[in-house]
């Protein structure tokens, strides 16, 4: 049973499409009171829209300090003190590390890396302080198989999401003592937008191929696997799921 969402306050970032809009959707279903991070206005007033009344788009940019900062103080103003934070903006722009793309590594680190942890900076006290109340607390983060796999061309996006994972493993280790909960995802192949911004005509076929031959897990897949994980007793904590569409090798 996924019933004590019902009492959760979250804020999801990412939530413009993709894993991050489903599992707002998802848990707002549930009942919590869901807060929409992403830059796209109009993505996050649409999605605001379908979940009805628990919900606040909140436009911001997990690049910019301020922004997240900002973000925040906007949910506590509408909501009060987040408990439930999930790490689900990224941007995947691979292409082979001998071409030099320093513009695509700087957005990678700055949006994967950064930003997440511009959040966990954002976040941890309120989590500590619900924590400390006796209620749940939980930090998701959304990594990738690619934390752990060898894809040509993936160098950097993958070393982006080995960072997000040791950095999960190790708040863990400083948070999981003071009842703080931290839950790392790595997903395989999942049919959203991420693909959309390949400047790489031979990698987007490769990945459209993929697409082809595989059958994907869903946005709702992941979301669905965040509210398991979220609803479950304190005590319990599935701390690293990887999660693939079961014809992937
Ligand atoms: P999407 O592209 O659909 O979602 C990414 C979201 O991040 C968008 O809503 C985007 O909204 C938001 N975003 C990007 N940059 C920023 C920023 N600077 N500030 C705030 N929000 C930002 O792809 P997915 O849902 O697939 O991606 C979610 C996560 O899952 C990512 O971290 C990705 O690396 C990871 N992942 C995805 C896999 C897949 O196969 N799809 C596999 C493994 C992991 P906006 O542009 O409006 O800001």
């Amino acid at each position: 049973t996924y019933d004590t969402l019902s009492a959760r306050t979250a804020l999801v970032t990412g939530a413009a499409s993709g894993m991050g809009a489903a599992t707002a959707a998802l848990l707002a279903a549930h009942g919590a009171r869901v807060a929409l991070l992403a830059r796209r206005e109009d993505r996050l007033t649409e999605l605001a829209g379908r979940i009805g009344g628990r919900a606040l788009p909140v436009t911001a940019d997990v690049t910019d300090d301020e922004s997240v900062a900002a973000a925040v103080r906007r949910i506590h103003d509408t909501y009060g003190r987040i408990d439930l934070a999930v790490n689900s903006a990224g941007v995947m722009l691979p292409n082979p590390v001998t071409d030099g793309r320093q513009d695509e590594w700087t957005r990678m680190l700055d949006t994967n890396v950064s930003g997440t942890l511009r959040v966990v900076r954002a976040v941890t006290p309120d989590l500590l302080s619900a924590a400390a109340d006796g209620g749940p607390a939980d930090l998701v983060n959304i990594s990738s198989i690619g934390a752990h796999t060898v894809f040509p061309a993936y160098a950097v996006y993958s070393a982006t999401k080995a960072a997000v994972t040791q950095l999960s493993a190790s708040l863990r280790a400083e948070l999981g003592p003071r009842n703080v909960r931290v839950t790392n995802i790595e997903p395989g192949l999942t049919a959203t937008e991420l693909g959309d911004h390949i400047d790489n005509d031979g990698l987007t076929a490769q990945l459209g191929g993929m697409f082809e031959t595989l059958d994907a897990l869903t946005a709702e897949d992941v979301a669905d696997l965040v509210a398991y994980t979220t609803s479950r007793p304190r005590r319990v904590n599935l701390r690293q799921t990887v999660i693939l569409p079961t014809g992937q090798a």
